[in-house]
């Protein structure tokens, strides 16, 4: 990946670094990132972010990056994750340099803890989960030692042996390591290394009854793939001297190459109205509240991609919002402006009329019939055109139709004359209206000099409505979204409730629409802007002849600006 920043834009933090890392030829000129996601979920437009800085920051330096499943946790792993990873990561348009798994590392991570017991650093310890809390203390007390903490090196290791053979019960014993139980710092009191858990790994099978924890496992995996910088978000940085410690600790430079991995942290992405927690986005899902992690409400890569997000748009939004060192939180706004501005470039046009109504032209006869050639994009005359048939028959959108046309209204009213796109000058004449008072049709004259859509006595005509055939229309499903979460901040919820409340129960809702003829043949995934609509990419239930279609984004809308300076 390149990037097309200008060479001068200014360095981020983690850039600046990385340069004079390269400057004073720490790493011999090496720069090497990884990225390092745990396979329990869909990765999100977050991870998105992490994975623009890993891989972006490695291709700007002539480094690489690699990417690492954190499958540390067998519980709540599966090999569906992992694949989904790789598609992502690859759609986003990057690609690793080695593919790792933690997992693999199982050996050698085991081998450091029996090194560490060897050197005193590390203990088994029998205590159970409450009273290993317990002993801990807290920000306020100071923590008491396990009494388990002074075994000697021989009897850990005859202890930690044992348990990786299998013969204490789950939950029974755990591997620490010895660091300070009164440290300022909570995660230096001794933390966990070991725990026994007799779980199948999607990878490892059975072979294992006791897997390591994160922090004991991410340092060292790093500093076994020989990761330069390890860029992670900020909630690790008080981690961060515990990933050294457990480094540095290999006093003989028997397991790792010199120098170590440096650990920095970036403030992570959030945006508004969304919840962006692998484990409440799995809640979504396994509730039937969207139709699964692709639901192109979600804000998962691949519910971004059903959507019909680009990944040129995702990688310009990460670009944008930028590296920070506080916690930030962007507006879902500037991710829509994002896709906006690449459909705006890059989509073909179309006419699609999204909640029809019938018009008719009473002075037109069916012979007089005829084809429009509209050009595909307004901009970029080497796309093309196509031909548009226009007959007596047609569908507008009815909320183009006002009975009682308010000030600066241009659209259709009774009496009033707008050009239909391409084709001709309609007035209407007629309001029909079903027995409940619903309008179903408008009847309307046209001037048959407009043809093409102007008038020759060159008569001003404001309104330009887009409109679809009716005879040869393409029905199909075309689906609206609202956002799943009103609130700006969906967690941000009163004493006594839950996030769940927060959920719009009517951010998704599907019409009837009627589309131009060309559109019969779009395929899954194509982007097309339907005039005046919006932005509109092909859903994979898309079946012949019954084509769906999601709203990606909306076009600025210039009538609600109207109406709402009123
Ligand atoms: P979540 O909290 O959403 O479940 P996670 O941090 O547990 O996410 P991981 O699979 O561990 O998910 O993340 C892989 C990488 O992506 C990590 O380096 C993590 O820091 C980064 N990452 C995750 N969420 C965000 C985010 N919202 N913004 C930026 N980076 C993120
Ligand atoms: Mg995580």
């Amino acid at each position: 990946m390149t990037s097309d920043a200008p060479e001068t834009k200014s360095l981020n933090f983690i850039e600046e670094i990385m340069e004079a890392d390269l400057a004073s030829g720490k790493h011999g000129g090496r720069i090497q990132t990884r990225f390092p996601p745990e396979p329990n979920g869909y990765l999100h437009i977050g991870h998105a972010k992490a994975i623009c800085i890993d891989f972006g920051m490695a291709a700007r330096f002539g480094g690489k990056c690699n990417l690492r499943m954190d499958d540390t946790n067998p519980c709540t792993e599966d090999v569906e994750y992992v694949d989904s990873i790789q598609e992502d990561v690859r759609w986003l348009g990057f690609d690793w340099a080695g593919e790792y798994y933690a997992s693999d590392y199982f050996p050698l991570l085991y081998d450091y803890a029996e090194y560490l017991i060897q050197q005193g650093k590390a203990y088994v310890c029998d205590l159970n989960e409450a009273e290993i809390r317990e002993y801990r203390g807290n920000f306020h007390t100071p923590g008491r030692p396990s009494p388990y903490r002074d075994r000697s090196a021989s009897e850990n290791l005859d202890l930690f042996r044992r348990m990786r053979a299998g013969e204490f019960p789950d939950g029974s014993r755990v591997l620490r390591a010895k660091i300070d139980v009164q440290h300022p710092n909570m995660n230096l009191r001794d933390p966990l290394m070991y725990r026994i858990r007799r779980a199948h790994h999607h990878r490892t099978g059975d072979a294992w009854c006791i897997y390591p924890m994160y922090d004991y496992a991410h340092g060292v995996s790093d500093a076994l793939e020989t990761i330069t910088h390890s860029i992670c978000t900020l909630e690790f940085e008080d981690h961060r001297p515990l990933y050294d410690w457990f480094l540095e600790q290999d006093v003989d430079a028997r397991f790792f190459q010199r120098p170590l991995p440096r650990q920095i942290e970036f403030a992570r992405l959030n945006l508004t109205h969304t919840v962006m927690s692998k484990r409440r986005l799995l809640q979504l899902v396994q509730e039937g509240i969207v139709a699964g992690w692709d639901d192109p409400r979600m804000p998962t890569i691949c519910g971004l991609r059903r959507r019909g997000y680009t990944p040129e748009a995702i990688r310009s939004f990460a670009e944008r919002v930028g590296v920070a060192k506080r916690d930030m939180v962007a507006e879902v706004g500037l991710l829509e402006s994002c896709i906006r501005e690449d459909l705006e470039a890059n989509a073909l046009r179309r006419m699609a009329v999204i909640r029809p109504l019938k018009l008719t032209i009473t002075n037109m006869a069916e012979a007089e019939a005829f084809e429009v050639e509209l050009a595909n994009h307004p901009d970029r005359p080497e796309l093309g055109t196509r031909k548009v048939p226009f007959s007596n028959t047609l569908w507008i959108e009815q909320d183009d139709f006002r009975e009682e046309a308010p000030k600066k209204w241009f659209r259709l009213a009774p009496g009033a004359e707008v050009r239909l796109r391409g084709a001709a000058l309609v007035r209407c004449e007629e309001v029909v209206k079903d027995a409940a008072g619903n309008v179903v049709e408008l009847r309307c004259t046209w001037d048959p000099a407009s043809k093409g859509g102007n008038a020759p006595d060159g008569r001003k005509v404001k309104g330009t409505l887009h409109w679809v055939n009716a005879a040869t229309a393409v029905e199909a499903e075309v689906r609206l979204y609202e956002p799943l979460f009103p609130a700006e901040d969906p967690m941000d919820v009163p004493e006594g409730q839950d996030w769940h409340q927060g959920i719009n129960p009517g951010s998704l809702e599907r019409v009837k629409a009627k589309l131009e003829p060309s559109l019969a043949g779009a395929e899954v995934g194509q982007r097309f802007q339907f005039e005046r609509m919006g932005y509109f990419a092909v859903d994979p239930d898309s079946r012949p002849g019954a084509p769906v279609f999601n709203r990606t984004v909306s076009l600025k809308d210039s009538w609600a600006k109207i109406e709402a300076k009123g």
